[in-house]
C-alpha cells in the first residue's frame, strides 16, 4: 500500500477527508494546498504505517525508504534547495499528527538538515550567520531531547551558562561567534552523553526524527491522554516532514496562532497573537510578550506595541483573506498556525478551533443565520453538556483558587459561603442574609430545609446519585459530593483537608462542575441567557423525537422545568415531599406506628398537606403529564436518630419514647436499598399508597374543575418486581379513584404503571406490562441493582475503576449501555410486545446524560425525564440523538 501522500506546489495526494488516513494536520494541510493555500511543500507518512512499525520491530522496510526519497525530491523540486546540500540546504520540520488532536502529547523536530556543512551555506544562502548557527544551536537541542532522548537539562544549563559569562540577559543577544561556540559546547555534550558524535548525516537525522515520531505514540503520556479521551492505540500516528519557513529572519518574518472568530465569546473578528522574528516555540515559551493581530483588539486591551494589522498592513490582509476563505471552506471556526518569512506568509496548521460554550452557541448560530451552515448542523456544534456552563454561576477565570480538594462534580454551578456544619444553622444564617456552605459527611432528608437554604453543598460521602447529588441537582444547586480527604468533626464544627482546619464560619468555595474545593471566597459570574440559547433550543424542539419531562416534586422546581422547556413531570418523588420540616413527624409516626390504626391517624393528617402540593403542581404543569410516584423510601432515612426527635414523634403520636425506640430498632434494616422500600411498602401498609392515591385523584378533579385544562395524572409504582406486586397495587389506586370519582362526582382520565428499576422486572416485562400502562426505567437503582454496587458507596472505588478503564465512565452517571441498556433494551421489547404502543421514558440521572440519552433515541423510548437544569441539555441532545 501507498504510505506517503505529498502536498504543495499545486500537488495534494490527500484531502480534509482523509483525517485517518493522515491525521488531522496532515489531512488539513493537503487541504489547504488544494484550495491554493499557501502551504510550504512536504508529505505525510500515514498512519497506516505507524502500525506495520510496530510490527516490523520499530523498523523502516525498503518499500517505505523509496517513497520517503521520493517525497523529499517533492519537496526539493518546489523549493529549489536540496536535502543535505553544502551550498543551499533544504530543512525540514518533522512533526507527528493523529486523528485526534493530542495537544503537545507526542513529538516535534524543526530545523532538521542542519550539520557542520550546512550551517554554512544557510548562513550563505540566507546573509545572516546569526540566524543559521541559532537555528544549528536550536535543532541539536531539540533533536538531543526528543530523538537521542539526553538529558535536555545540560543543554539549557550550557546556554545559561553562555549568556552569563557574557553578561547578557536574553537569547537573542547571543552572537554569531557566540552560537557557534555554543554549537561546539552542544556537540561535545551528546558525545559526553550518547558516546557518539552528534548525526551528521542528514538523512540519518531525518530517520531518527521519524522513528521518535513514531515512537512517541506509544509513550507514557500519550498512553495516559489515549486512555482519558477514550482514543484508540490502533489508530496510530502519521507523520509531517514538511520544508522549514522561518519566522525569525529578522523584522518583516513573525509567527503567530489565530482563531477566525473569538474562541471566548463568539464574536464575528479575527482574535490571535504574533511576534516578530521569532519562531513558534517562541510564542508559546512566553518569554516576549506577543502582539495583537488587530487594531480593534489592541485598542480594546490598550495595548501599546504595534498589532500586525499596523505593522505588517499588506500580509494581514492577505492573511485576514485566507481566515475567510478557510471558513468557508471548513464551515466552522478555525484555529491557525502562520509563519511569515520576509513578507511571505505561509500557513502551517488549520484545524476547528476549541471553544467555550457561549462562543459555541454563538458560533453555531451566527453561522446559521449567515447561511454557511443549515439550522440541523448547528444544533449539532454545540456540546449539550457544555449548556451546563450557561446555565449556572461559574468561577470567574481569572480569579486566584485555593483548592484544598476535589470530590465529584455532583451538581454543577460554583458557590461561596461561609462553612455551616448543620442544617438548622444553615437555615439560621441564610434567613439573617448570609451566603452559606452546607458541609455534611452525607446528607439526609433532614438536611432538605439546610440544603435549600445553602447557597452549595459539600459532603465528605456519596456518590453522583447520593441523597446530596440527587436533591442538589433537582434545586439546581452546586453540590461537590463523595470528597473522600475531607474529615468532618460535626459538633465541633470543623473540617480537616490537606492538613489545615476550615471551622464554622470560615469562607469557603466549591465549584460543582469540576468537584474542586477551595478555601476562601472565589468571584463567580452569572449566567446570562443571550437571545442564542433560546434560538439554538427552538431549533433543537424541531428537530427532536423523544419528549423531555422533568424530575421535579415542588411547585418552584415545576416552575423552572417549564420555563426551560419540560414537556411534564417525568418523575415526582413524592417522599422528597415529606422531607419538609413541618410533615417529617407526621411521616415518622406513620413509619413507627405499631397498626393500620396508628398509621392512618398519622396517614389523616399527611393527606390534605399531599392534596395542596399536587394541587400546587398540577396548575404548573396545566395539561401536560405528570408521573407520580408512590412512596418509595428507604426507611433509615426517615427513621429519628436523636432524643429530642424521638420525643416529639412520641408526643405526636401519644405514645411513650421507649416504644417508639423499640420500633425503630425493630425497623432497623443492615440494606435498606435492598429492604422494606418502595412498593413493598405499599403491599405491607397499602393505606399509605390509598391515602396517596386519593390525594392525587382529589387534586386531579379539583384542578379540572376549576381550569378545565385537566391535568394527566400518571400513578408510578416503585421497585416492583412481580407481575403480582403491580396488580395488587394497582388495585389499591383503582379503587382510590373509583372512590374520588363517585365522591366528587367528576372523572378524569389517568394512567397507572410501574418503574422498571430491578433486573427481574425487566426480565419479566412482559407480564408486567399486562397490568402496567407505562414502564419509566429508574436507572439509578436498576444500575445498582444490575451491577451490585450501591449508588450510595460507589464514589469510594468507583473512581478508581474508572482510571483503570474497568467502567469507561462513572456508570451512575452515564448508562452502562453494554450490560444495563440489555435490560431496557429487553423489557422494551417484551412490555411492547405484550402492550403495543405502552408509554416508555426513563427518569433516572441518566435522563439528563447526553449519551444515555443517544441509547434511548436508539431504543425508541418515548421521553426522558431530568431535573430541571438539566432540561436544556436534554432537549439539545435529543435532538443530536435524532439527526
Ligand atoms: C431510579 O432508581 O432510577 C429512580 C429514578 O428512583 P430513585 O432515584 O428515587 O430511587
Ligand atoms: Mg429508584
Amino acid at each position: 500500500s501507498q504510505y506517503v501522500y505529498r502536498f504543495g506546489g499545486g500537488v495534494s495526494d490527500g484531502g480534509k477527508g482523509d483525517k485517518n488516513l493522515l491525521g488531522g494536520k496532515g489531512a488539513n494541510l493537503a487541504e489547504m494546498a488544494s484550495i491554493g493555500l499557501p502551504v510550504p511543500p512536504g508529505f505525510t507518512i500515514s498512519t497506516e504505517f505507524c502500525q506495520v512499525y510496530y510490527d516490523e520491530g520499530r523498523a523502516f522496510p525498503q518499500g517505505l525508504r523509496d517513497e520517503v526519497a521520493k517525497g523529499i525530491a517533492h519537496i526539493e523540486g518546489i523549493t529549489g534547495k536540496t536535502f543535505g546540500d553544502a551550498a543551499d540546504p533544504l530543512l525540514v520540520s518533522v512533526r507527528s499528527g493523529a486523528r485526534a488532536s493530542m495537544p503537545g502529547m507526542m513529538d516535534t523536530v524543526l530545523n532538521l538538515g542542519l550539520n557542520d556543512e550546512t550551517v554554512k551555506g544557510l548562513a550563505e544562502t540566507s546573509g545572516d550567520a546569526r540566524f543559521a548557527w541559532d537555528s544549528y544551536r536550536r535543532f541539536i537541542q531539540m533533536y538531543s531531547d526528543v530523538v537521542l532522548e539526553l538529558d535536555h537539562g545540560a543543554f539549557e544549563e550550557a546556554l545559561e551558562i553562555a549568556k552569563e559569562d557574557r553578561g547578557y540577559y536574553l537569547d537573542t543577544e547571543l552572537t554569531a561567534d557566540d552560537l557557534q561556540a555554543l554549537v561546539a559546547e552542544y556537540k561535545a555534550l551528546v558525545e559526553k552523553q550518547w558516546d557518539k558524535p552528534f548525526p551528521q548525516d542528514v538523512h540519518d537525522q531525518l530517520w531518527g526524527a521519524v522513528g521518535a515520531v513514531f515512537g512517541s505514540w506509544q509513550s507514557e503520556r500519550a498512553k495516559v491522554y489515549r486512555r482519558l479521551n477514550d482514543i484508540p492505540a490502533a489508530w496510530g500516528t502519521a507523520v509531517n516532514v514538511q520544508a522549514m519557513v522561518f519566522g525569525n529572519m529578522g523584522d518583516t518574518s513573525a509567527t503567530g496562532v489565530a482563531f477566525t472568530r473569538d474562541p471566548a465569546k463568539g464574536d464575528r473578528a479575527y482574535y490571535g497573537e504574533f511576534l516578530i522574528n521569532a519562531q513558534g516555540e517562541d510564542v508559546v515559551a512566553g518569554i516576549r510578550t506577543p502582539q495583537y493581530l488587530t487594531v480593534a483588539a489592541r485598542e480594546a486591551a490598550g495595548a501599546k506595541p504595534a498589532s500586525m494589522e499596523e505593522a505588517m498592513p499588506e500580509v494581514y490582509g492577505e492573511l485576514a483573506k485566507v481566515f475567510d476563505l478557510l471558513e468557508t471552506h471548513y464551515r466552522d471556526m478555525q484555529d491557525i498556525e502562520f509563519t511569515v518569512q520576509q513578507g511571505k506568509l505561509w500557513m502551517l496548521q488549520t484545524r476547528s478551533g476549541k471553544r467555550t460554550a457561549k462562543a459555541a452557541l454563538k458560533i453555531a448560530v451566527d453561522m446559521a443565520e449567515e447561511g454557511l451552515i443549515t439550522r440541523e448542523e448547528a444544533v449539532s456544534r454545540v456540546e449539550p453538556q457544555a449548556l451546563d456552563q450557561l446555565l449556572h454561576p461559574t468561577l470567574d477565570p481569572k480569579a486566584i483558587r485555593d483548592v484544598l480538594t476535589k470530590g465529584l462534580p455532583a451538581s454543577p454551578g460554583a458557590a461561596s459561603g461561609m462553612a455551616v456544619f448543620d442544617s438548622d444553622t444553615a437555615e439560621k444564617r441564610a434567613a439573617a442574609g448570609e451566603s452559606v456552605i452546607l458541609i455534611r459527611t452525607e446528607t439526609s432528608p433532614e438536611d432538605i430545609h439546610g440544603m435549600h437554604a445553602a447557597k452549595g453543598i459539600l459532603t465528605a460521602r456519596g456518590g453522583m446519585t447520593s441523597h446530596a447529588a440527587v436533591v442538589a441537582r433537582g434545586m439546581g444547586r452546586p453540590c461537590v459530593s463523595g470528597a473522600g480527604s475531607i474529615a468532618i468533626d460535626a459538633k465541633a464544627g470543623v473540617m480537616r483537608v490537606a492538613g489545615r482546619e476550615i471551622r464554622a464560619g470560615h469562607i469557603v468555595t466549591i465549584d460543582g462542575t469540576t468537584g474542586e474545593v477551595m478555601a476562601g471566597a472565589v468571584p463567580t459570574v452569572q449566567p446570562e441567557l443571550s437571545g442564542d440559547f433560546g434560538t439554538l433550543m427552538t431549533w433543537a424542539d424541531g428537530v427532536r423525537r423523544l419528549k423531555v419531562r422533568a424530575n421535579a416534586e415542588t411547585p418552584l422546581d415545576a416552575k423552572v422545568a417549564r420555563e426551560f422547556g419540560a414537556e411534564g413531570i417525568g418523575l415526582c418523588r413524592t417522599e422528597h415531599m415529606f422531607f419538609d420540616a413541618a410533615r417529617i413527624t407526621a411521616v415518622r409516626q406513620m413509619i413507627l406506628a405499631e397498626d393500620e390504626a396508628g398509621r392512618r391517624v398519622a396517614l389523616d393528617r399527611l393527606l390534605p398537606e399531599q392534596r395542596a402540593d399536587f394541587i400546587q403542581l398540577f396548575e404548573v404543569m396545566a395539561g401536560l403529564p405528570v408521573t407520580i410516584r408512590l412512596l418509595d423510601p428507604p426507611l433509615h432515612e426517615f427513621l429519628p436518630h436523636e432524643e429530642a426527635e424521638f420525643a416529639e414523634v412520641a408526643k405526636a403520636a401519644g405514645v411513650d419514647v421507649d416504644v417508639l425506640k423499640r420500633r425503630a430498632a425493630e425497623l432497623h434494616e443492615f440494606n435498606p436499598m435492598l429492604g422494606h422500600r418502595g412498593c413493598r411498602l405499599g403491599v405491607t401498609y397499602p393505606e399509605i399508597y390509598e391515602m396517596q392515591a386519593r390525594a392525587i385523584f382529589e387534586a386531579a378533579v379539583e384542578v379540572a374543575a376549576k381550569s378545565g385544562d385537566a391535568p394527566i395524572p400518571e400513578v408510578m409504582i416503585p421497585l416492583v418486581g412481580t407481575r403480582r406486586e403491580l396488580e395488587l397495587m394497582k388495585q389499591v389506586v383503582d379503587k382510590a379513584a373509583q372512590a374520588v370519582f363517585a365522591d366528587m362526582g367528576r372523572t378524569i382520565e389517568y394512567l397507572v404503571g410501574t418503574m422498571i428499576e430491578l433486573p427481574r422486572a425487566a426480565l419479566m416485562a412482559g407480564e408486567i406490562a399486562e397490568i402496567g400502562e407505562f414502564f419509566s426505567f429508574g436507572t439509578n437503582d436498576l444500575t445498582q441493582t444490575t451491577l451490585g454496587v450501591s449508588r450510595d458507596d460507589a464514589a469510594r472505588f468507583l473512581t478508581t475503576y474508572v482510571e483503570r478503564g474497568i467502567y469507561a465512565k462513572d456508570p451512575f452517571v452515564s448508562l452502562d449501555v453494554e450490560g444495563v441498556g440489555q435490560l431496557i433494551e429487553l423489557a422494551a421489547e417484551r412490555g411492547r410486545a405484550s402492550r403495543p404502543g405502552i408509554k416508555l421514558g426513563i427518569c433516572g440521572e441518566h435522563g439528563g446524560d447526553p449519551a444515555s440519552i443517544a441509547f434511548c433515541e436508539a431504543t425508541g423510548l418515548d421521553y426522558v425525564s431530568a431535573s430541571p437544569y438539566r432540561v436544556p441539555i436534554a432537549r439539545l441532545a435529543a435532538a443530536q440523538a435524532a439527526l
